[in-house]
């Protein structure tokens, strides 16, 4: 990967920071989900990184998609998904939108509100939805409680409504929040899900035969619960809540986002300024530096992803270089676009390129092109499988 980036750099002689996919890493999570939970059908969310050839490679390996909006729709439509691996997840959805879903013969999504099931009977009848329930992990880098997510307490009521406008209802769906800390959100949200098939089934509704364990899963190096612990913990409640003696038909998905477009993309970044001060406070030097990109681009993620991006562990290999207090500012006249401002690196160079690993996930996808400075609009593709040097 390092070699692979250095000669990018070298032969281009290029000044735009960029990023790599290695389409190796992609291959390799989609076997680890797999083998640790062979129950579960990935539905990749595609909000999390919507880069085309990404999209391609899951499509490859057998994936479904969740989608949140039209365009999102007609990336994944335009691969050739079949509408069943499709799920239009987004609880509270634009007419035109719906209609779009419909054109395409898209019937699963996802709703919380009375309202939306009126939208639905008006605009999609033939769609078969998943009732989606709060089921927090309160501790969540991204919480989604607040926003989406049925009450306990409305969930009867809702369950009625569509059975009186006969609307199908296909399952239920719930997300811990992104980032997931709390191992157990996911066995509780499982457990809670059985009870409100049980429910629709006292309510006289069709048996539901679909389960949606939604997102927030992490592949191993990144910040959350350990995916293997994970995906314990759910194959022990899938076993106890939906056992396959009696429930082998029902279809039970996740829509991991993060899993698998954090860990596959690195993005290179020039330095393309320096300067040296001297702080009041106890008389050290810092050094600082501009890099073409930050927080309004890819390290959106710092702000709206709550990512950390430097990782003291990592420091390690460096150990016999001088390593001096450092500031890394994004490229925009904004002093809000400080990328890192207290890591310890080497002494840089304008001219110098710094690699970020795990840049894959709600970076590119969240950013802007503020004061004129775009998201780097080039990605390179690679088939290796090793993790940047650090
Ligand atoms: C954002 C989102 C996801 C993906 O979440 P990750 O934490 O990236 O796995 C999945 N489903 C829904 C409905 C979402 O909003």
């Amino acid at each position: 990967m390092d070699s692979f980036i250095r000669k990018k750099i070298q032969s281009t002689g290029r000044e735009d920071a960029f990023y790599v996919l290695d389409l190796a890493t992609v291959t390799r999570l989609w076997k680890i989900w797999k083998s640790a939970m062979p129950r579960v059908h990935p539905f990749y969310a595609v909000k999390c990184n919507p880069d085309p050839q990404l999209l391609s490679m899951l499509a490859a390996l057998g994936a479904g998609f969740d989608v949140a909006s039209k365009a999102e729709l007609e990336a994944v439509t335009q691969l050739g998904v079949a509408p069943r691996n499709i799920i239009f997840a987004n609880p509270c959805k634009l007419p035109s939108h719906i209609t779009e879903a419909a054109k395409a013969g898209v019937v699963y999504t996802t709703f919380d509100s009375e309202g939306e099931l009126y939208k639905l009977k008006k605009y999609h009848p033939q769609a078969e939805v998943l009732l989606r329930f709060r089921a927090d992990d309160t501790g969540a880098r991204c919480p989604l409680g607040v926003k989406y997510g049925a009450e306990w307490d409305e969930c009867y009521h809702l369950l009625e409504v569509a059975k009186t406008l006969g609307i199908k209802v296909a399952g239920v769906a719930f997300h811990v929040g992104s980032g997931a800390s709390d191992v157990n959100a996911f066995a509780e949200g499982i457990k809670a899900a059985r009870k409100l098939f049980d429910m629709a089934e006292s309510l006289g509704l069709p048996r539901m035969t679909m389960l949606d364990i939604g997102g927030g899963f992490v592949s191993d190096g990144g910040a959350g619960v350990k995916f293997a612990a994970a995906a314990y913990e759910i194959g022990n409640a899938l076993e106890e809540h939906f056992p396959r003696e009696t429930m082998a038909d029902v279809r039970i998905i996740g829509e991991p986002g993060r899993f698998f477009a954090e860990e596959a993309f690195s993005l290179a970044v020039l330095v393309f300024g320096c300067r040296v001060r001297r702080r009041e406070e106890g008389n050290k030097t810092v050094v600082e530096y501009w890099i073409n990109d930050g927080i309004y681009g890819s390290m959106n993620c710092l702000l709206y992803d709550h990512a950390t991006l430097s990782d003291e562990e990592d420091d390690a290999p460096l150990l016999d270089v001088e390593l001096h207090p450092s500031i890394i500012f994004g490229p925009t006249c904004d002093g809000l676009d400080t990328v890192l401002s207290d890591v310890w690196l080497p002494r840089l160079q304008c001219g110098d390129w710094l690699v970020f690993p795990r840049m894959g996930a709600y970076t590119k996808s969240a950013g802007s092109s503020f004061n004129g400075f775009a998201v780097p609009d080039a990605t390179f593709y690679v088939h290796c499988g090793a993790a940047p040097e650090m």
